[in-house]
C-alpha cells in the first residue's frame, strides 16, 4: 500500500479548522495524514459571525450535530439580512433566505407582483415572504418538510461566535486524528525542479514536510503569496471599504433572527445578535473616514453596553490570481476577501473545501503515484481555479450592486459608488432587470433569484415592464391568489414561537467553560 497523503494546513482560524475537520471526516484515515500548524501568538481574525444557509449542508456532510454546534457557539438563527438606509436614508428591506410567493403558470411570482403594483395595488413584496415576515415578528421555527406548506418556503443560517466555532471544529478534527502544532511558520523550502513546496520551517527549528499544503494563514497569505508570489486581483475600485472596527456589546431588546447592515457616512455598520452578546462593527473606506472617527461613530451607535475595546482590521478586497498554485491551495482570507456585507466568506471557504475534496476523491486530481511522488493533474488544478474564480466573481457583482444602486448623495463614498463604472457583467444583469424584470440566475454558486430580486427592489432598481405571460390570467384571479398567499404566510408565521423561545428549547447556550469541543 502506498504511503498516506501528507497534508499540511497552515493556520487555525475558521478556514484552517473547517478544512481540517472536513478532510478528517471525508478522507479515509489510512489514506491521509493531516497536520495543522497555528500560532496562538498571532491569533485569528475571529469576526466571521454571520453565515449563509449553505453552511448547514457543510455541517451535515462532515457529520456535525446542529443543536450541539449551536449550543456550544452561542448561536442564533438567521433568516436574512436587513439593509437600512442603503438606497435612501429611511429605506429598509430584508434580503431573505427564501422565495417571494410561488410561481404561477410557470411565471416567477415577482412578475405578478409588478403587474398588481402597476394597477395600483401597492402591497409590499415582503408580505409574500415567510422569512421576512418571521424576521419582522422576531419569530422562528424550523422549515416544514412538507413542500406544499408555505412554512417550507425558507432556509436558515446561523449567527455564531467565530472563535467558539473554530474551537468546536478543532475538537472535532483532533478526535479524528488531526495533529496540531502551536508554532510560528518562519520559512518554506521549495523543490529545486518544479518550485513545489517541500516543507515549512517552524520557529522551533523543526521542519514539516508535506505533499499538499493548505494555506489558511489569513490575510498575510504566508505560502500562496509570501512564498509562491501568486499575485492578487484587487477590487477596491468597486468595493471601496478597506477597514473595519469591531466591538461587541451586551444584548439589548429581543433576539433578532437576522443580521442588520446599516449604511453609514463612510461605509456600513453590522449588528449580529448572538445568545450571549451582540456583535457590532463598522466597515469603512480609509479614504472617507479616519480610524478614530470610525471607532467613535461605532461606539456612539452601539445598541447596548460595550464589551471590550474596539478591534481594528485592515483588508484589500479581491482574490488571488490562482487559489491553487503548484501544491498549495489557499483557503479563507489567504485566498481572497470580498468584505462581509453578505456574509459570504465562510461560504467561500466551504466551497473551496468541498470542491477540493470532490476533485481529490472523485476525479483523482491528487494521487500518490508511488511512495515518493504525488501527481497533481494540471487539468484538475485549472478546473478548480476557474471554479473558485467564478464563485468570487459572482459574489463580487452582487456586492457591488448594493453600493452602486443607491440614490444617496449625502457623503463622498455614496457619490463615488453611485457614479463609478461597474463590471460589464453587472451592467448587463441590471439592464435586463430594469427592462423586463428578468433575473439572470446561475445553475451553481451564489446567489439565487430571490436574493437578486430583494436587492434590486430594495435598492430601488425598478423594472419598467415584466414578463408578458403574467398578464394572461384575469386580474381578479391574480388578486385573489395573492391575497390567499399573504394570509397563509401570516398564519404560518404567527404559529411560530418567538425566536428567543425557540432557541431556549432547541439549543440553549452551554456555559462558556464547556463551550468549544464537541461532546
Ligand atoms: C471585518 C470582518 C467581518 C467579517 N464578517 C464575516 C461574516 O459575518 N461572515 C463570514 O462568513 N465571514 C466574515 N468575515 C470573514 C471571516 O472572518 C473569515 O473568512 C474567517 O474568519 C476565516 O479566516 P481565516 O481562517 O482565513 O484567517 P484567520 O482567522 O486570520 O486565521 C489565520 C490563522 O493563521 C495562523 N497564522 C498566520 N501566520 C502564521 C504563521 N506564520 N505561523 C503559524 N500560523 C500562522 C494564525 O495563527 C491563525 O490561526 C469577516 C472578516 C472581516 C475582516
Amino acid at each position: 500500500m502506498s504511503a498516506p497523503l501528507n497534508i499540511v494546513i497552515v493556520g487555525g482560524g475558521t478556514a484552517g479548522w473547517m478544512t481540517a475537520a472536513a478532510f478528517a471526516s471525508v478522507l479515509p484515515p489510512a489514506k491521509r495524514r493531516i497536520r495543522l500548524i497555528e500560532s496562538s501568538e498571532i491569533g485569528i481574525v475571529g469576526v466571521g459571525e454571520a453565515t449563509l444557509p449553505h453552511i448547514r449542508f457543510f455541517n451535515k456532510r462532515i457529520g456535525l450535530d446542529e443543536r450541539e454546534l449551536m449550543a456550544k457557539t452561542q448561536a442564533t438563527f438567521k433568516l436574512g439580512i436587513e439593509f437600512c438606509d442603503w438606497a435612501r436614508i429611511g429605506d429598509n428591506y430584508i434580503h431573505p433566505f427564501g422565495a417571494y410567493g410561488t410561481p404561477m403558470a410557470g411565471v416567477p411570482f415577482h412578475n405578478y407582483w409588478l403587474r398588481q403594483r402597476a394597477a395600483g395595488i401597492d402591497v409590499p413584496i415582503e408580505d409574500y415572504s415567510v422569512p421576512i415576515f418571521a424576521s419582522r415578528m422576531n419569530r422562528f421555527a424550523l422549515p416544514s418538510e412538507d413542500a406544499s406548506e408555505v412554512a417550507s418556503m425558507f432556509g436558515y443560517a446561523f449567527q455564531f461566535d467565530a472563535s467558539l466555532y473554530a474551537q468546536y471544529l478543532r475538537g472535532f478534527a483532533e478526535a479524528r486524528g488531526v495533529e496540531r502544532t502551536d508554532a510560528k511558520v518562519v520559512d518554506a523550502k521549495l523543490h529545486g525542479e518544479d518550485g513545489f513546496i517541500e516543507s515549512v520551517k517552524l520557529d522551533s527549528g523543526v521542519e514539516i514536510a508535506g505533499d499538499l499544503f493548505i494555506d489558511c494563514s489569513g490575510f498575510r497569505g504566508l505560502l500562496i503569496e509570501q512564498t509562491l508570489k501568486t499575485g492578487y486581483n484587487e477590487w477596491t475600485k468597486w468595493l471601496p471599504c478597506d477597514r473595519a472596527v469591531a466591538m461587541p456589546c451586551e444584548n439589548a431588546g429581543p433576539l433578532m433572527p437576522y443580521t442588520r447592515a446599516t449604511a453609514r457616512e463612510a461605509g456600513w455598520q453590522w449588528r449580529i445578535p448572538l445568545q450571549h452578546r451582540t456583535g457590532n462593527g463598522y466597515v469603512y473606506g480609509s479614504k472617507f473616514i479616519s480610524d478614530d472617527e470610525a471607532a467613535a461613530k461605532l461606539i456612539s451607535r452601539l445598541p447596548g453596553k460595550a464589551l471590550g475595546d474596539p478591534r481594528f482590521l485592515r483588508f484589500t478586497t479581491g482574490r488571488r490570481k490562482l487559489t491553487w498554485n503548484r501544491n498549495c491551495v489557499a483557503i479563507g482570507l489567504a485566498g481572497g476577501f470580498l468584505e462581509p456585507l453578505e456574509s459570504t466568506s465562510i461560504y467561500l471557504i466551504q466551497i473551496a473545501i468541498t470542491t477540493l475534496l470532490d476533485y481529490m476523491t472523485e476525479n483523482s486530481g491528487i494521487e500518490r503515484k508511488d511512495a515518493a511522488q504525488v501527481r497533481f493533474d494540471p487539468r484538475i488544478v485549472d478546473a478548480y481555479n476557474r471554479w473558485i474564480e467564478m464563485e468570487y466573481d459572482r459574489v463580487r457583482d452582487f456586492l457591488i450592486l448594493h453600493y452602486h444602486a443607491t440614490e444617496r448623495d449625502d457623503a463622498p463614498i455614496w457619490n463615488y459608488c453611485r457614479t463609478m463604472p461597474v463590471p460589464d457583467s453587472l451592467v448587463h444583469k441590471m439592464e435586463l432587470f430594469r427592462r423586463r424584470a428578468r433575473v439572470i440566475t446561475y445553475k451553481d454558486g451564489l446567489f439565487l433569484e430571490p436574493s437578486w430580486i430583494a436587492v434590486y427592489l430594495g435598492q430601488r432598481v425598478m423594472p419598467e415592464a415584466w414578463n408578458p405571460l403574467a398578464d394572461s390570467a384575469p386580474a381578479a384571479l391574480v388578486e385573489q391568489k395573492l391575497r390567499d398567499m399573504r394570509d397563509k404566510i401570516q398564519r404560518a408565521v404567527m404559529r411560530m414561537p418567538l425566536h428567543e423561545d425557540f432557541i431556549n428549547t432547541y439549543c440553549p447556550a452551554v456555559k462558556p467553560s464547556m463551550a468549544g469541543a464537541p461532546s
